[in-house]
């Protein structure tokens, strides 16, 4: 393509001739330069990472948070298992911060499994499941202080419910960089869907998200982290263009549709979470 510009601004050179008619010039490098930008969109259309590559990345550590509360010793099992303390949060937020981590969201992350895109040394995912208010409140106040970004992943039917977020909360974390994405109406697993459910689970809760924050929501993540093939095809149709497990390995075919995330259990401590999230995703 370059040689071809370089031919097309000689011809109109020598057009132009000894009249030295500059704005014919001008014309041919204004032609030239576009010929640049369609020659730089085919080859970015060609770097497409293929399912090898893509598989061949190293995974980008993705935390998942559901409740940040206080709760007793004597806590169910399940309860513990999805809530962390608000001190216990901090001191993770601490730790990341001076362990040199750094945020990254959803849109960097496509970019560096499809496009190659660059990330920080030390990339690390925040994501909260479920609509909570005290992520709100508690989560992106103890993330602000080290310029963290996170995820929400909004459950619909909870939204402006008491304890869990308002419109206007969740348009505010938009507005202040955290990504929206989508966590179905009323939690139900995908696994089970069948006729109206996807309109009702996966279509209206993205556009009713995308009128509150006035974004494109291209980011899911499936109820209790259950996925199987057959929902894949019906969340990419959708104009999904990640989603997002739990605990489980991603999907050798389609790695974009099950990325992993590890749930930081109530019990562990700050340090405790960083070993489990190096040896989980190898970093
Ligand atoms: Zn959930």
């Amino acid at each position: 393509m370059k040689n071809t510009s370089i031919q097309f601004i000689s011809s109109l050179l020598i057009l132009a001739g000894c009249t030295s008619q500059s704005a014919t010039i001008k014309t041919a490098l204004v032609a030239a330069d576009n010929q640049k930008v369609v020659a730089e969109k085919v080859v970015a259309t060609k770097s497409i990472a293929d399912l090898a590559t893509i598989l061949s990345k190293k995974e980008v550590p993705v935390l998942c948070y559901h409740h940040i509360k206080d709760f007793s010793a004597s806590a169910s099992d399940y309860m513990k298992a999805y809530t962390v303390s608000p001190a216990a949060f901090a001191d993770q937020m601490k730790i990341l911060s001076d362990s040199g981590y750094q945020t990254i969201l959803p849109d960097q992350l496509y970019d560096y499994l499809l496009y190659n895109g660059t990330l920080p040394a030390k990339p690390v995912m925040l994501t909260f499941d479920d609509t909570d208010e005290e992520q709100y409140r508690i989560g992106a106040t103890e993330m602000n202080k080290y310029g963290f970004k996170g995820v929400y992943f909004i459950m619909t039917v909870s939204i402006n419910r008491p304890r869990y977020m308002s419109k206007d909360e969740i348009k505010n974390l938009s507005d202040s960089g955290h990504v929206i994405g989508a966590h179905t109406w009323d939690h139900h697993m995908v696994t089970k869907y069948a006729g109206d459910d996807w309109e009702t689970q996966i279509v209206k809760p993205q556009k009713q998200l995308e009128t509150i924050t006035g974004k494109p929501i291209k980011y899911f993540a499936y109820p209790f982290g259950l996925w199987n093939q057959a929902a894949i095809p019906e969340i990419k149709s959708r104009g999904y263009q990640m989603a997002f497990t739990l605990s489980t390995k991603r999907d050798t075919t389609e790695p974009l549709y099950t990325i992993r995330r590890m749930l930081v259990p109530g019990t562990w401590s700050a340090n405790g979470m960083l070993k489990g999230m190096r040896s989980t995703f190898n970093k």
